[in-house]
């Protein structure tokens, strides 16, 4: 079952969430997981793809304010388009560094490569609960200039993180080394759009590293002097800058997922 790290017969959140958004690259346990997810929470798929359509919201956004180089922590199985597509429509010499932990992520880094010529894309296989080792490598340093502006991209990872792995010491150390002109963006799930039944049956089916928050727990992990949200501040993905993105837009209780964007001051 396991082969260079990567276990076949326990659901991964990286080839789960991958067949949820409709790929490939997943195994019988991964597709278990989510059809039991699913099941407690029909519009698992559309909250995945909302997701996904937040988060091209928020580089565009970011590369419309200048933003050249990014770093995206939990960027998943590639699916198009990933932050590089979309940062390097805006400018082709835009930088990314992809970081993931699940081992399947590195089988595919070579697709989240695939850059402009002049732009550079990095992958770093690395866990979010060791920032100091994600900033301080090599790799992220060649392809990086940390005295310029980042995009840091926290995107359905976020919940990943347990309260006694302190998020908010993560994210201290991650936007401390970011300089002003930055910008953050992070979607989580939430429990708050959900009947408590439902929120307790999906908690049940979830890994033990499973935590959502509320909305006033996600602004609360972001709230720092040298942070500014940009409004509307903590809102449901489908709701965030709603103009923008692809229409009808779906009721936040079948997304169940905050969005926030902020810049760094
Ligand atoms: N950001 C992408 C993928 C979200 S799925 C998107 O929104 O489309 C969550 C991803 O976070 C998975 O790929 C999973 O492997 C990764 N992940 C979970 N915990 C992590 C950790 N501690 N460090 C790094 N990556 C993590």
């Amino acid at each position: 079952m396991k082969d260079s790290g990567i276990d076949t017969s326990v659901a991964h959140p990286a080839r789960r969430y991958d067949y949820l958004l409709g790929g490939k690259d997943n195994f019988q346990a991964d597709r278990q997981s989510a059809h039991e997810i699913e099941k407690r929470h029909p519009t698992a798929r559309l909250s995945a793809q909302e997701n996904r359509f937040f988060m091209h919201r928020a580089v565009r956004f970011m590369a419309r304010e200048g933003i050249r180089q990014f770093l995206d922590i939990g960027t998943g199985i590639p699916t198009s388009p990933n932050t590089h597509e979309i940062a390097q429509e805006t400018d082709p010499a835009a930088r990314i560094v992809y970081v993931d932990n699940d081992p399947l992520v590195l089988v595919h880094a070579r697709a989240l490569l695939t850059g402009t010529e002049q732009g550079r894309t990095t992958y770093i296989q690395a866990d979010l609960r060791r920032p100091d080792a994600i900033l301080a490598d090599d790799d992220l340093r060649a392809t990086l200039d940390l005295t310029r502006p980042v995009g840091l991209l926290l995107i359905a990872v976020l919940h990943f993180i347990r309260d006694d792995d302190d998020p908010r010491a993560i994210l201290d150390t991650l936007i401390s080394a970011l300089p002003s002109g930055s910008i953050v963006a992070a979607s989580h799930a939430t429990p708050e759009h959900m009947p408590a039944e439902q929120v307790a049956a999906l908690r049940a089916v979830m890994e033990r590293q499973w935590r959502d928050r509320t909305g006033t727990e996600l602004a609360a992990l972001f709230d720092r002097p040298d942070l500014r949200p940009v409004a509307p501040g903590v809102q449901s993905v489908s709701r965030w800058w709603a103009e923008q993105a692809p229409q009808p837009r779906p009721a936040v209780e079948e997304v169940a997922s905050n969005g926030l964007v902020a810049r760094v001051v």
